[in-house]
């Protein structure tokens, strides 16, 4: 059923991207539109700027809850608490709460959609699944990772199929809302904070089949009992991808190739070739997108063509210069240990040939889980900011040593003490705020500072 919002009173509580994306939506479906946020106007420039204009009223620096029990429809951003007592209100008041994507989907006319999601490794399944399907035909990738869902309704524009992240939070937002193909990747501790333990995290990924009919499908990892359990859930069929022994409906990678079984049984062959897709993390990725893309119906030779195009994502085992036979990579979005385990072990084993690059602001959880990927693979350990003595403590004798206080100096000293063969990695494993904006602004910096190394 559309939602029918003419003359409607709706308010939109948030206001990053999808709220101000959200709120643009509302008036131009024509409803009366309040937006509320509890920061200041000051603090929500960037947001506020496309607002100007478009005759909607403004409730900053906190909620009035008065807004929230008389509205006819209340718009969630992701960001929001649903537990924060105006909502409590709103809600006991008989208003009905939606999220920014459910908001978005009703106002969108049936477009095929692919929603993806899990603890690690959403963005990039994500992105790599919208180039698998933008090689055969006009797709809108975005969600979570960039453009909101709301601004694909407010385009109108075209496009025969929509590839979405979706975080849990966007997830505790739907109600109607129905992927034709929904993957859970993985789900590991994350956001406790906000939930009463792991099966209440669980159930709100698992939303994301609930709603899915005959002939839809779900893809879940198989190595993950919550992400299989949740996958069953459906009405639709179960897919599944790991390293296992083949199964029916699934995704196999034998260390060659990538087999995919699909509703015919016909298998096909899948090659991981890109550099942007190295590590066995990114195998699991790609096996997601591969069945995603196949289950709607992308071509094979299509899907071949996008995994060998995929550029990666910026900050994610970025391969920002080769110089020498030296790879400089750049994986600064590793800002815990989890996530350099990860970075680490996407190199072989074997010849130590990667001079690592890890500090910054410590999360206090310990760096041993790391210890074993040391041997055989790292040749050198840089060190830099504030945890760098802690770091340092840890790895004694696993590898040789140098504290370079700052990216600068660790880049100059890498940059001297490297052969061919050789590659670099900044996979910090803490945040960047001791020394950096954010870790972007690591990123950037490694890749202009990579890029300045005189060519040996
Ligand atoms: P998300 O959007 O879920 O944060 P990203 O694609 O941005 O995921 O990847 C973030 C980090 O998560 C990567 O730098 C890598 O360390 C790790 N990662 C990516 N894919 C996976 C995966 N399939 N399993 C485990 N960790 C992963």
């Amino acid at each position: 059923m559309p939602l029918l919002l003419a003359g409607k009173k709706v308010l939109v509580v948030g206001l990053a991207r999808s709220g101000a994306a959200a709120a643009r939506l509302a008036v131009r479906e024509g409803a009366r539109v309040t937006v509320t946020d509890r920061h200041g106007a000051a603090e929500l420039s960037e947001a506020l700027a496309p607002l100007e204009g478009i005759g909607l009223t403004l409730a900053l620096g906190g909620h009035d809850e008065a807004d929230f029990t008389t509205a006819d429809l209340v718009v969630l951003s992701p960001g929001v608490p649903p537990t924060i007592p105006a909502l409590v209100a709103a809600r006991r008041a008989g208003v009905p709460v939606l999220g920014e994507v459910e908001f978005a989907w009703r106002l969108l006319d049936g477009i095929p959609m692919v929603a993806i999601t899990g603890t690690n490794g959403k963005s990039t399944t994500t992105a790599l699944t919208g180039r698998l399907f933008q090689e055969d035909r006009g797709t809108f990738v975005g969600g979570n990772l960039g453009t909101p869902l709301s601004e694909l309704a407010l385009s109108r524009a075209k496009v025969d199929a929509a590839v979405v992240e979706l975080s849990s939070f966007q997830l505790e937002g739907i109600e109607r809302f129905r992927p034709r193909v929904g993957a859970i990747l993985n789900l590991t501790p994350d956001h406790l904070d906000r939930y009463a333990g792991m099966e209440d995290y669980a159930a709100a990924k698992a939303r994301l089949f609930g709603n899915q009919q005959p002939g839809d499908a779900a893809i879940a990892n198989e190595r993950d009992p919550r992400a299989m359990a949740a996958a069953r859930s459906t009405r639709g069929d179960v897919v599944t991808f790991g390293f296992g022994p083949r199964a029916p409906m699934s995704a196999r990678d034998d260390g060659e190739v990538v087999r995919w079984t699909g509703p015919t049984g016909e298998p096909e062959r899948y090659r991981i070739r890109s550099r942007a897709l190295r590590g066995r993390h990114n195998r699991e990725n790609a096996m997601a997108a591969i069945a995603c893309a196949r289950l709607m119906g992308v071509p094979g030779p299509a899907v071949q063509r996008g995994l060998d195009g995929f550029p990666g994502l910026p900050h994610r085992l970025e391969l920002v210069r080769e110089q020498g036979g030296v790879e400089w990579v750049n994986d600064s979005k590793a800002t815990n240990v989890d996530s350099t385990v990860v970075g680490l072990s996407a190199f072989p084993a074997g010849n130590p040939t990667v001079v690592l690059i890890l500090g910054g602001r410590g999360k206090g959880a310990p760096y041993a889980p790391l210890a074993p990927f040391f041997p055989g693979r790292v040749k050198t350990l840089l060190t830099i900011g504030e945890d760098a003595p802690a770091i340092e403590r840890e790895f004694v004798g696993l590898a040789p040593i140098e504290s370079c206080g700052d990216l600068a100096t660790a880049v100059s000293r890498a940059a001297r003490i490297v052969a061919p063969g050789d590659v670099v990695l900044l996979s910090p494993a803490c945040a960047s705020y001791d020394q950096f904006r954010s870790y972007e602004d690591r990123g950037e910096t490694f890749r202009r500072l990579a890029s300045a190394v005189e060519p040996t």
